[in-house]
């Protein structure tokens, strides 16, 4: 397993946790930097090349989500939150800004790996994406050409909606969409918080696709957030 020695800026006050991330980045061939304030964090991102930060969201001096504002003025690098388990509205927030996905605190090395890799996959796949006619996850597929569903092979009758919502999950597979975001895209922005709707078009959604919709294999829900489509 290697990788192109990308730089990763790691922001985390607590010690502990960031030697954690530190050694898993450093076992895994990735360069790194560290800061432990968000000032830190934004003297770090203005003089050197970062390709990716990995970010805690209560920093002492500054909030995370400020981190994140200033540097969507300027940069499109990936962002994973790290954030404590019951900061569900943070992140939501932060991803609604512009962050890419996020970390549960306490994690695992591999699933801090798995995150940064589709992250990455998602940076570079950018600008290379748009002559692309079809998407597929597993045994999912969407001829975007044709408009139409792919299950094993077999054809899946979508609603219109059903299929704009499914469209919007393959195109950011891997990433978290947070309810608001996906109501916004789907229904458009006078929607607000209409979460009922979008839980009985996911539900509808999952019928479809899902073999057990109680457990689904392609859609995720992230609890208190939103939702992430599977990406292998
Ligand atoms: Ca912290």
């Amino acid at each position: 397993m290697s990788n192109l020695g990308e730089h990763i800026l790691v922001v985390e006050d607590d010690t502990q946790i960031r030697n954690f991330i530190c050694y898993s980045l450093h076992s895994e061939g990735y360069q790194y930097l560290t800061a432990n304030t968000g000032q830190g964090a934004m003297n770090s991102l203005v003089s050197e090349q970062i390709d990716l930060m990995l970010l805690d969201l209560g920093l002492p001096d500054f909030d995370g989500i400020e981190v994140i504002k200033k540097v969507r003025e300027w940069s499109e690098m990936p962002i994973i939150i790290v954030s404590a388990r019951d900061q569900d509205k943070e992140k939501a927030a932060a991803l609604d800004l512009g962050a890419d996905d996020y970390l549960t605190k306490p994690f695992s090395a591999t699933e801090l790996l798995a995150r940064i890799r589709v992250a990455l996959r998602h940076l570079y796949k950018q600008g290379g994406n748009k002559q692309q006619t079809s998407i597929q996850v597993g045994n999912l597929k969407i001829e975007l050409d044709k408009r139409l569903v792919f299950l094993n092979d077999t054809e899946i009758h979508t609603t219109p909606m059903e299929y704009s919502l499914l469209t919007l999950l393959f195109k950011n597979a891997g990433k978290v969409l947070t309810t608001g975001y996906i109501i916004k895209e789907i229904w458009g922005v006078g929607y607000g918080k209409d979460t009922q709707a979008l839980r009985a078009l996911m539900a509808g959604l999952r019928r479809k696709i899902e073999k057990s919709p109680a457990k689904p294999r392609y859609i995720m829900t992230e609890i208190g957030v939103g939702y992430r489509l599977v990406d292998e």
